[in-house]
């Protein structure tokens, strides 16, 4: 059976590369964007009453992971990439149709755009569908999850010399909650889970329109080392 879908929207969002994108929404609740409805969704009609709500479902498409043949499992960053799991047992960006969700708060709405925190979508996401979080039906208080219990742990994050000022800069210049974005981000640890890498090895990303530069002086430390406009 075949049924065809098209983006009511397309996020545009602080992340521009799949590198260093939280793995699930809340993580980073400085990392922002917004998604930009496409007619006839850009009318104010289609929000009407969407800012009685604090947080949104956004069910969209994992676009930089379609694949033609689909996974029976998958290997799940969260488990250190060497355990397979179902494919339906995880949240995996490779899966049947593509499509991913998450809970986002809502900063604002306006005819044809709506603000929104705490993601973790990638620039360019099609968005299929928006739908209000319904506190009462969508939290479950005894809810259970034995492989993704507690949020994943954090790692420290320090600011060499000029780069902390760098990016109060570009966070002045953007109007964005950079140095947050950065620190919120890079806490999550995004190196792959098997790489041990040295202290001169380099790791870079880039969030708005900056790259952000770190390495990892001992392997439980992140220092970020340098924050610069990409031309
Ligand atoms: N919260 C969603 C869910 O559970 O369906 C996404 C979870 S998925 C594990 C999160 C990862 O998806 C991010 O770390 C990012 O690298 C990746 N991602 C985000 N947007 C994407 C896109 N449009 N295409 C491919 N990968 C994407």
């Amino acid at each position: 059976m075949q049924h065809s879908v098209s983006a009511v929207g397309i996020v545009r969002s602080c992340f521009k590369e799949k590198f260093a994108i939280p793995r699930q929404p809340h993580l980073a609740p400085a990392a922002r964007g917004v998604v930009e409805l496409i007619p006839p969704f850009d009318q104010g009609d289609a929000v009407a009453g969407l800012e009685q709500v604090s947080h949104i479902w956004i069910l969209f498409l994992f676009h930089q992971a379609l694949e033609d043949k689909p996974r029976l499992k998958v290997r799940p960053p969260r488990l250190g990439g060497n355990k397979s799991m179902g494919v339906f047992a995880t949240r995996a960006t490779h899966r049947p149709n593509g499509i991913g969700q998450s809970v986002v708060r809502l900063e604002g709405v306006e005819p044809g755009r709506l603000r929104l925190s705490g993601i973790d979508l990638l620039d360019g996401t099609p968005v299929l569908d928006i739908k209000p979080y319904v506190p009462y039906a969508d939290s479950v208080g005894d809810a259970r999850n034995q492989m993704a219990s507690e949020a994943p742990p954090s790692i420290a994050v320090q600011w060499h010399d000029n780069a902390l000022p760098q990016a109060r800069a570009h966070a002045l210049r953007l109007s964005e909650p950079l140095v947050e974005l950065i620190e919120q981000c890079l806490a999550q640890d995004p190196r792959p889970a098997y790489q041990v890498p040295s202290p001169e090895r380099v790791y870079g990303v880039k969030f708005w329109d900056v790259q952000v530069r770190w390495h990892y002086p001992q392997a439980d430390l992140i220092r970020i080392l340098e924050v610069v406009r990409e031309r």
